[in-house]
């Protein structure tokens, strides 16, 4: 049998652009494009490929003999190991102009789209410490470093907490300093870890399924309010104790500690219950004086403050002079609704997630606002003629969808309709652009606006205004 040649190394490559997932690109000399992770767009590379898919390479780069001008240091000492901030090597401006560049690029090629002047990217003031949200993962199966490995020590206690290590779902990146969430985080997550080894309260060992310690939630929000919850694999009212009572005295400015006993495969709360430790079970966000109570399973936009610049521009876009009916599909926990609720006559969200709908409900009555309408449902089976003739033709549609993009049902429905306006917020732009252009015989687009909400990597949302023709 012979072996077919599976490796390259392609040397002095120049990295020219960005392309989906974050990863970085350059063409091989014969023309294919070779994809490369954490390089930046005018480094100077060898480049060693692995395996040819039909028509591209995949590879990692071997040695750098050029650094781009487009760099910057990694503030971080996990960057490249730890999944999270792949971007962190490339200036702040320049991530900006790629996400810029990306969401052009799929308006264009892919939704073949008329776009109106560009509007800028909005960044963040803020391009660190900017999550109000974090999930960590216990392990006694901590990632060694190749230092660790060569260094042949021997590791007894090899518990940890961070982040899962890519492709490595029973392995721990031990974390000491996470640039994305403010204090006290950081102390909150090294203090549990420490208490949990001087006090033999064991980590979860994935593989086997045993231990204590299984994941930690901190969410810090922009009221000040913070909440903690810690889940367990296995059950031991001793050693839980032990340790809540410890960060309840630690971290006396703690709003909400809560735990998880949940003993199933995976390690997802959604389906748990949650049970409150000490203060109270929600914590609450705010926004131009409207209250959002978040509990453990709430969804609430992960970057506060870009959030709020993210529903001024959807509320710019949709120019509501006070009279229309409003759909906000997609609405979660019916924040965009309520956000635009003094501007229109009446709102109706839609969302699959009944949670969410519960929150939402209650939210807006907490804030006082009563021309807003909740309803559970798959989009498309929900938002039907039925529903229209029921709730009322929506002058305006707001559209937030997931990173899927919209059902096809659903775009038909809205073709139905035929509102005034649409306004189409976005985290995934190619199927934004797919989408938009199942609508344009019908619509134009006057407006687009991309918005950075994840500064450090590739993530970038994209709001569209389209109006009838
Ligand atoms: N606009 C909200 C949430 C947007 S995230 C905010 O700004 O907070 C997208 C939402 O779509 C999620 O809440 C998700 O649960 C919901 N969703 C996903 N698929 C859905 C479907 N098929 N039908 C209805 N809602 C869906």
């Amino acid at each position: 049998m012979s072996r077919k040649k599976k490796f390259h190394l392609f040397e002095n490559i120049e990295i020219t652009d960005t392309a989906a997932k974050g990863k970085a690109v350059a063409k091989a000399p014969d023309g294919r494009v070779i994809f490369v992770p954490n390089a930046v767009p005018g480094d100077v590379v060898d480049i060693q490929t692995g395996r040819k898919r039909k028509s591209y390479f995949e590879g990692r780069v071997v040695k750098i003999h050029k650094e781009s001008e487009k760099r910057t240091e990694p503030v971080c000492d996990y960057f490249g190991v730890c999944g999270g901030c792949k971007w962190q090597n490339m200036k702040y401006e320049e991530q900006l102009f790629y996400k810029q560049k990306e969401v052009t690029n799929n308006l264009v090629r892919i939704g073949h789209l008329e776009l109106p002047e560009i509007t800028p990217i909005l960044g963040c003031k803020e391009i660190y410490f900017y999550r109000n949200k974090m999930e960590f993962s216990f392990s006694d199966s901590r990632w060694l470093t190749n230092e660790e490995i060569k260094s042949g020590a021997d590791f007894d206690n090899k518990n940890a907490c961070g982040f899962h290590i890519p492709k490595m779902w029973d392995k721990i990146l031990d974390i000491d300093k996470c640039h994305l969430q403010e204090d006290p985080s950081n102390d909150i997550r090294n203090s549990i870890r420490e208490f949990a080894k001087e006090n033999e309260i064991s980590f979860f060992n994935p593989r086997n399924q045993h231990g204590l310690l299984r994941t930690l939630m901190i969410r810090i929000a922009s009221t000040g309010e913070i909440m903690v919850v810690v889940q367990f694999f296995e059950d031991n009212t001793e050693k839980r104790e032990a340790l809540l009572n410890y960060v309840a005295e630690k971290f006396p400015e703690i709003t909400s500690l809560q735990y998880v006993i949940n003993n199933k495969g995976n390690d997802t709360i959604y389906d748990q219950e949650v049970v409150l430790f000490k203060g109270k079970d929600h914590i609450f966000e705010e926004m131009e004086g409207l209250k959002f109570k978040i509990n453990a399973k709430s969804f609430y936009q992960t970057n506060s403050e870009q959030a709020y610049e993210l529903y001024k521009i959807a509320r710019d876009f949709a120019n509501l002079k006070g009279d229309e009916i409003v759909y906000d599909l997609y609405t979660g926990t019916g924040t965009i609704a309520q956000f635009i609720s003094k501007k229109a006559k009446k709102i109706v969200g839609v969302e699959s997630v009944p949670e969410a709908i519960v929150d939402a409900k209650e939210n807006a009555k907490m804030n006082k606002i009563d021309n807003v309408e909740f309803f559970v449902g798959d989009m498309a089976k929900v938002f039907t003629q039925d529903f229209i003739a029921q709730n009322g033709t929506p002058d305006v549609i707001i559209t937030d969808p997931p990173r899927d993009g919209m059902h096809k049902k659903v775009v038909e429905q809205i073709l139905n309709i035929l509102p005034k306006k649409i306004v189409y917020v976005s985290c995934n732009s190619a199927t934004q652009a797919r989408d938009l252009a199942l609508m344009q015989d019908a619509y134009k687009i006057v407006k687009t606006q991309a918005v950075d909400m994840f500064p450090q990597t590739h993530h970038v949302e994209n709001v569209v205004l389209m109006e009838k023709r």
